[in-house]
């Protein structure tokens, strides 16, 4: 008996990028005090209150099957909100909720394509996009967006790769690289779309995090939510990753079709989680607020503490919650970095490459760890990199 070759190709026998944070939980285990800036995680538990309004549901009898697609008082939280921020109404039958922004970005390519069918994504890109594409069994095709360019898209390459595809996808505010994408940006991916006949999925979980510039969605643009399928979760913006709790809005006859996959791949999610998600959108305003300070107010510390430094350049992000570190001038791969940093100093970053090519020769550093502890982090990577500047 064989496994089936559409799940043996998720990692088509590669990586799935993540060997550096294996080797620093291995040095970890082995009593090193290793410094974790890999995961996009905050290290500030979430909000107790959240906590509380989900035991506080668990104890009054939401532990039974919930409504799969979502219950309606949090089905029309979520409305509201993708409303404000996407510009767009929504109704709360546009709305399912998703084990995470993850579930919502596989049910979104369940929905759209059919296998070989190709869809375009911008490189580098968040670790799972290709394998969640496999699961599917589409066809991945991505398009570079360049350090250069300050990772905005590349357009001529994104309308060729178009061609004859079925879906495209975009992420802005970005992650691994912050960047927050422009409104020629964004005009020009409604062209393309509109031009093919597209799908677009776009990947919003960040729409919170935006410390230059706004937030745009496409969703907003002219002809364009009824192809519009956006992804959002409340694991970044309320510090909920655990909970696995996001949602995808879109046309009402697409998110009816996820649906009937839920109702046949999960059943719903636990309503005990429902309702701490349906607190922490309608009362969790001010931990929001709090979480999103501190993001901005590490980001700003982040370029600060990295100005005119030798070793490493800072592309000042936009958006999200990571810094991406430009170590092309000491000549090594960001792999090669991660691995003798981690070595050598006992911090795990993400090499760029684990995002895709675009993004070989750099580093992400997630701002996830306290102000003091992050800053004295940067300044020995800095050091770091000084000394091994190729001659
Ligand atoms: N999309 C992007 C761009 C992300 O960075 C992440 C998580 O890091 C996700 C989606 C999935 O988030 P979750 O499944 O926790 O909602």
């Amino acid at each position: 008996m064989q496994p089936s070759k559409r799940i043996r190709a998720i990692f088509d026998g590669g990586s799935d990028g993540w060997e550096i944070l294996g080797k620093a939980r291995a040095r970890e285990r082995a009593g090193a005090p290793v410094l974790n800036l890999t995961i996009g995680e905050h290290e500030d538990p979430t909000p107790p209150r959240f906590v509380e309004a989900m035991a506080e549901a668990a104890r009054a009898g939401a532990t039974r099957y919930s409504a799969f697609t979502g219950t309606p008082e949090l089905r029309a939280a979520i409305a509201a909100r993708a409303a404000s921020r996407t510009g767009w109404p929504t109704r709360p039958e546009q709305v399912i909720v998703t084990a995470g922004g993850q579930a919502a970005l596989l049910a979104a390519f369940l929905a759209t394509l059919d296998p070989g069918d190709p869809i375009v994504f911008v490189d580098p890109y968040y670790a799972t996009y290709p394998g969640t594409i496999r699961v599917v069994q589409g066809e991945p095709r991505p398009v570079p967006a360049l350090p250069d360019a300050g990772f905005q898209p590349d357009l001529e390459a994104m309308a060729e790769a178009c061609r004859g595809a079925k879906a495209l996808m975009i992420n802005s505010p970005h992650n691994p690289t912050g960047a927050v994408y422009t409104s020629e940006t964004l005009e020009a991916v409604r062209r393309i779309v509109l031009e093919n006949d597209l799908w677009l999925i776009s990947d919003e979980v960040y729409d919170g995090m935006v410390w230059r510039g706004e937030h745009l969605s496409p969703r907003a643009l002219p002809d364009m939510a009824e192809r519009t399928i956006v992804i959002g979760s409340v694991s970044k913006s309320h510090a909920m990753t655990g909970f696995r709790l996001g949602w995808a809005v879109g046309p009402e006859e697409i998110v009816d079709l996820m649906g009937d996959y839920a109702l046949n791949a999960t059943y719903g999610l636990p309503g005990f989680i429902q309702q701490a998600g349906l607190f922490a959108l309608t009362e969790g305003g001010e931990e929001e607020a709090d979480l999103m300070a501190t993001f901005r107010r590490r980001r700003d510390l982040a370029v600060a503490r990295l100005s005119g430094r030798n070793g490493l350049k800072l592309a000042a992000p936009d958006g999200a919650m990571y810094v991406m570190l430009d170590i092309r001038g000491t000549g090594m791969s960001g792999e090669a970095f991660a691995e003798a940093l981690l070595e050598a100093e006992d911090i795990a970053v993400m090499p760029g490459e684990s995002f895709g090519d675009a993004a070989a020769g750099h580093l992400r550093v997630a701002l996830t760890v306290p102000d003091e502890t992050l800053g004295d982090a940067l300044e020995r990577i800095a050091d770091f990199a000084e000394g091994r500047l190729a001659a």
